[in-house]
């Protein structure tokens, strides 16, 4: 379990011959195929765990409830009972929750109980006190009720010696209520995948200095450092570099040490600036997967010293789908989960809109009043769009008429933990 597999082949990536526009579920395929978990695993105490994925099955330590209890406040007795007027005597004392009844219930007898409680010998069926008229010492109540009424059966919810987690999900907090609830205190869990993120480009300069004309400011390494965040993995802050092949390669040489994955952004065409993908290319390791996908150009994968890197484009927008749609489910799969897919919804689309076929598209898009909006622009420069938005709308690889009404594939943010 804690054994750490060998790294990827450097040609990992590589495309099968003659493929020119690779479609979306195509390069997700390969992708899965192809990268694998990276991460060793270790023990937590199970308070540390949220968020992290676990290396093996947690198993009940206990059966919930371990013992029949009471779900109500009531009576409990040696059921069942006929239809019709009844009257039992009640014996002194109470059974209440974490306090054990010692004695046991004789037959014709009932006894007070409180929600919780484990039931005493004797009690197999419970009636509801406001069902119950209290004399002195005694109830009456009406029939019928059945045996075991009111009542929780030992393991009903789940039994000692049972799988109530399984290997490979995403800790939640109702997961932690659970393994609490079968006395499991502590969980065994992958480490977190290092993901290095590095922005690339003369142009960018760091928020908080002055931009000269002609500068702008690196938009992609904060967001792709929170998003990481937000999906479970510890993000490693590269920094930024120049279009400078040197600097790059230094800067991967160095990365490549201390992170699991890197992604840097910019500089991934095949411009005369376009710094990763020449040095990537260079040092024979890229592969540049023409995806039909809009936005997005192609996305430069490769392994640098082992170490996979996800060239995304340099367009904010184009970065984050690339991210959302590409490499969160691989670097999901290498820290350890399954295949991660995002959870989607069929919502009527409130705006129109025609596509070609031959390639996928997302939209920024939310959903007001039941209906999905998309932003005014499909301009893939456009950051305050991303912002806009609450999700994307997936439109299939095929051509596409919509009108006003038509139902959507609406993905929230949140299905991507972003
Ligand atoms: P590139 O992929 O380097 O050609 O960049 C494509 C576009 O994205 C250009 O307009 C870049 O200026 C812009 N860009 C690249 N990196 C960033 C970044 N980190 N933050 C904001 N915009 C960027
Ligand atoms: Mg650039």
């Amino acid at each position: 379990m804690t054994l750490t597999p060998p790294p990827l082949r450097n040609d990992c990536f590589s495309l099968p011959a003659g493929v020119d526009w690779t479609p979306v579920d195509e390069a997700l395929a390969l992708l899965r195929d192809r990268v694998r978990r990276v991460v060793p695993s270790e023990s937590l105490p199970l308070t540390k765990a949220l968020g992290r994925v676990l290396a093996a099955d947690v198993i009940a330590k206990r059966s919930n409830p371990a013992l029949p209890n009471t779900a109500v406040d009531g009576y409990g007795f040696a059921g069942a009972v006929a239809e019709g007027a009844h009257v039992l005597p009640l014996v002194p004392g109470r059974a209440a929750a974490g306090l054990a009844y010692e004695g046991a219930v004789p037959a014709g007898q009932a006894i007070r109980i409180l929600t919780g409680a484990a039931l005493p010998a004797g009690v197999d069926t419970v009636i509801l006190e406001e069902d119950v008229t209290l004399g002195s010492g005694e109830i009456a109540f009406r029939g019928p009720l059945k045996q075991g009424a009111n009542t929780r059966r030992a393991g009903e919810d789940f039994s000692r010696g049972a799988a109530v987690l399984t290997a490979r999900r995403v800790v939640t907090p109702a997961d932690l209520a659970l393994a609490a609830a079968a006395g499991v205190s502590e969980v065994e869990v992958y480490k977190p995948l290092r993901v290095g993120v590095l922005s690339t480009g003369d142009e960018l300069c760091e928020v908080g200095e002055v931009a000269a004309p002609g500068q702008i400011y690196d938009a992609n390494r904060p967001m792709l450092l929170a998003l990481l965040r937000q999906m479970g993995f510890l993000p490693v802050d590269l920094g930024r570099v120049s279009d400078d092949r040197a600097a790059l390669r230094a800067r991967l040489n160095a990365a490549a040490t201390e992170v699991d994955v890197i992604l840097t952004s910019g500089g991934a065409s095949a411009g005369d600036e376009d710094h990763v993908s020449a040095l990537l290319r260079e040092s024979g390791a890229l592969q540049e997967w023409r995806i039909a996908l809009k936005p997005g150009r192609p996305l430069a994968l490769a392994v640098w010293n082992g170490v996979p890197v996800f060239g995304l484009p340099g367009n904010p927008v184009a970065a984050l789908v690339c991210t959302l749609i590409f490499a969160r489910p691989a670097m999901g799969q290498m820290a350890g989960t399954n295949w991660l897919q995002p959870q989607g919804f069929e919502l009527p689309a409130d705006f129109a809109k025609r596509k070609k076929t031959g390639r996928r598209e997302y939209l920024r898009a939310r959903v007001r009043d039941g209906q999905v909006e998309v932003f005014k622009s499909e301009g893939s420069g456009r950051i305050s769009g991303l912002s806009w938005a609450e999700g994307l709308v997936e439109l299939g690889d095929g051509a596409l008429a919509i009108h006003p009404g038509d139902p959507v594939r609406f993905i929230p943010y949140d299905s991507f933990r972003l």
